[in-house]
Parts: C-alpha cells; structure tokens; sequence
C-alpha cells in the first residue's frame, strides 16, 4: 500500500478521534426531551407538502433533536385547543417513553401550550412562546369592535373564520376537529387573554412590558418575537400585515402581535426584523435576507434548551 496514503488515512482517524465527543452523541439541536411544535390560529401541522413551521421541523431533527408537529383547532378558545394539546402531548410521552416534552408554540400556539405547562407542569420541561399572544392582540381588539358580537358585521366575520377554519382542517385531513372563530377571536383579544393569564399567569410578566418568572413550578419559560412587517419584497403577504399592523397605532409589533404582548418568562429578543409569518418561516421561506433566518432562531433555541439540560 502507498505509504503516503496509509499516513493520510491514519492522519484522518486521529483528526475524527480528537472531534467533541457529544458532536457525536447528541449534536447541536439534540434536547433531553422530544420537541413539540404547537400552530397558530387558522394554523395546521401541514397541508400536502407545505408545512406550517417551513423547513423547520427537519432542521432541528438534523442535529438530533425528537420533533412532533401537532394539530390542534385552526380556531377555537385557548383552553379548547390546551386540552387538545394535552392529549396529544401523553400521546408523545407514550410513543417516545419520555416523562417531559419542550412546548414551543406560535402565536395562539403560546398561550395553547402554557395551558398544558400549567394544568400540568410535571410533564412539561419548557414553554416557548414564538409572536405569542400573550396580552392579547389590538387587531383582534379591533376586529371585535368594528363588528361586535351580535352584529351583522360579526355574523360575516365569524362565518368567514369558521369557513377557513374547516377548510383548513379538512385539507390538513382532520375534518373532525372543532372550530369557533368566535370563541378564538375572544381568546385572542386584550381583555379575554388578561381572563386567561389570571387562571394560568405562570411566565406572564407583572410589569408592562418587562420578563416573566424564568422557571415556574419546574417549567422552563422562554419567548422571542419580530417587529418588522414588511420583510420581502416577494411575499405577498407582507401587504396585508402592514395593514394589520395599523392596529397598533405606532406601538412595535410583527403586523399581528405587539412586542410587550409576545413576552414570556426570559425574553430572548422581542425586535427580530421578521413579521408573524416570518417567525415560522412563512410564506415558504421568503423572509428578511438581512436578519438571522427563522429556522436558525429556532436551532440555537433547541441548542439553549439541551444546555440548559432539557
Ligand atoms: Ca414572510
């Protein structure tokens, strides 16, 4: 055998040897407890190909992490979908023969999973909360006022939330899923998310706008959020939360969720340039190319929860 080859390869073999040994054993993304992604309002696990957290569940899977996509009503009241979440969250604990699951939700899926982590935090390790509504948001508020329930303006809102709703359930094959877009737009708004914290406040911050609690009944709580609405020029749906954004009459938000509202336990960073599509990496990818990219967000979170031994 060339003798110059024998040394390259045994060159190699010492080179492998002297790489960190947990690069092997668990990897960047490689949490102690599974992974457990939790959907927005009009959200799903995925419909066909396309995902609702884009590209993100392979991302975390890549470098060792266990992930579950769940499902959960497109649109219902926080606690309807908490239970959901919470069947769906032994289900996991079963199947993977974990005793604790890392909750991170999106929007509506913020408060969803402090439902589960406060009903019962024995078998919850963290909750993250990504654009969470957690003090509710001023444009269900607004929604709420321009057509209030029993008007005929809310009977056509309602109906038109609920027709997406089931559409959405049924492309997502989970036809039997209950929806009640009014229900959901209560949960969602300033006074019915304030009604909320008081039954559940763990994380919530006390001060306006500061953190909350970091860890509350041995539940790590963890949050971050954009507060840019236009992000990429090639998103067609940049338009509509610059709209939406109008709400907030100046105060920062993502288009759809104030920043001070998005708070929860150790505030992460509340002013990425990324709007409430952006933080899950919507629509398709198409993102800000000038801040850290979503899917990097959330592998540098899993990183943060395995050190922290979660
Ligand atoms: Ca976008």
């Amino acid at each position: 055998m060339n003798n110059r080859l024998v040394k390259k390869f045994f060159a190699l073999l010492i080179a492998l040897s002297l790489l960190p040994a947990q690069a092997w054993a668990t990897g960047y993304t490689g949490t102690k407890y599974p992974i457990v992604l939790v959907h927005g309002l009009f959200g799903f696990d995925n419909i066909g190909p396309v995902e609702y957290f884009y590209g993100i569940p392979a991302a975390l899977r890549a470098d060792g992490a266990q992930v579950f996509v769940t499902q959960v009503s497109a649109a219902n009241s926080t606690e309807a979908r908490g239970e959901q979440l919470l069947a769906e969250v032994k289900q996991i604990l079963a199947v993977t023969g974990a005793s604790k699951v890392n909750l991170i939700g999106h929007s509506h899926g913020g408060p969803t999973a402090r439902y589960v982590a406060s009903v019962r935090p024995d078998i919850v390790a963290s909750v993250t909360s990504v654009g969470g509504v957690n003090k509710g948001s001023k444009f269900a508020d607004f929604l709420l006022g321009v057509a209030p329930p029993g008007s005929y303006s809310n009977a056509v809102v309602v109906s038109l939330g609920n027709g997406l709703a089931k559409l959405i359930s049924v492309l997502s094959g989970q036809p039997t899923l209950p929806q009640n877009a009014l229900l959901a737009a209560n949960s969602l708004s300033t006074a019915g998310s304030l009604k909320f914290n008081a039954a559940h406040p763990e994380g919530i911050p006390t001060s306006a706008c500061g953190e909350g609690v970091y860890n509350v009944n041995g539940v790590s709580y963890y949050s971050w959020s954009g507060a840019q609405q236009a992000t990429n020029l090639l998103d067609p749906s940049d338009p509509a939360l610059v709209l939406t954004s109008l709400a907030f009459s100046g105060e920062k938000n993502d288009g759809l969720v104030g920043s001070c509202s998005s708070h929860l336990g150790q505030v992460i960073r509340d002013d990425y340039g990324m709007n409430h599509l952006d933080e899950v990496n919507q629509v398709i990818g198409l993102v800000n190319i000038f801040e850290t990219n979503p899917v990097t967000v959330f592998r540098q979170h899993a990183n943060r929860l395995k050190n922290s031994g979660l």
